[in-house]
């Protein structure tokens, strides 16, 4: 399972926007993106303007970086949303992603970003339904309960977690930090969802 592993902050700044997959950094004045909102390189102080083909694949850039996916993989997130019979695709897609696995645990509050969300699951440290699940891509369903494992109650991330409850929990989702346990109420709308895409210029893009 391939996963991007060089400067993330980078990839903010090509999208001049704060995609937030740094944790706690994104929420201080140490944010790049805040001190210098410039592209990243030698030429990123020069003007440009996109082309429409630009524009549209800097959204698309900018979805599959927010959550974490590679190339190959975004695309067949498209594909499946693409043939899905009813529904927007674009909201579809998004709900797609979503519903992954790290993401929920993101959202949850129970990891800083969804990198380290991704890590966490994949080093067995959470249970779906009370099964121990470690594929940050598997796709939850109403009524899901997802939850620390026992044996990892005691690390102290853990702990500590439970006494923090700083996190906003989307309406689709509720969460028991204490128990470290969050559930899966409904499937999120589209305004529940706050990833800072477009996701028409994706269905564009992708349907050139
Ligand atoms: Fe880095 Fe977070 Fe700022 Fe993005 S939002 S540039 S990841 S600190």
């Amino acid at each position: 399972m391939a996963r991007y592993t060089g400067p993330v902050c980078k990839l903010c700044r090509r999208e001049g926007t704060k995609l937030y997959l740094k944790g706690e950094k994104c929420f201080t004045d140490k944010c790049p993106v805040a001190r210098r909102p410039v592209p990243p390189g030698q030429h990123g102080q020069g003007r440009r303007k996109l082309s429409e083909y630009g524009v549209q694949l800097r959204e698309k850039q900018k979805a599959r970086r927010t959550y974490g996916v590679m190339e190959g993989q975004f695309a067949r997130y498209f594909e499946k949303a693409s043939k899905k019979k009813q529904g927007v695709t674009g909201e579809i897609l998004l709900q797609a992603l979503e519903r992954r696995l790290d993401n929920v645990v993101y959202r949850l509050g129970l990891a800083s970003s969804r990198a380290e969300a991704r890590q966490l699951v994949r080093h067995n440290h959470f249970q779906v339904n009370g099964r121990r699940v470690n594929i940050p891509s598997f796709s939850v369903k109403p009524g899901d309960v997802i939850e620390v494992r026992e044996s990892s109650r005691q690390k102290p991330r853990f702990k500590q977690m439970a006494q923090v409850t700083s996190r906003l929990v989307p309406a689709w989702l509720e969460v028991n930090s204490e128990a470290l346990r969050g559930t899966v109420l409904r499937l999120p709308n589209r305004d529940e969802i706050d990833a800072p895409v477009q996701e028409q210029l994706i269905v564009e893009w992708y349907s050139r």
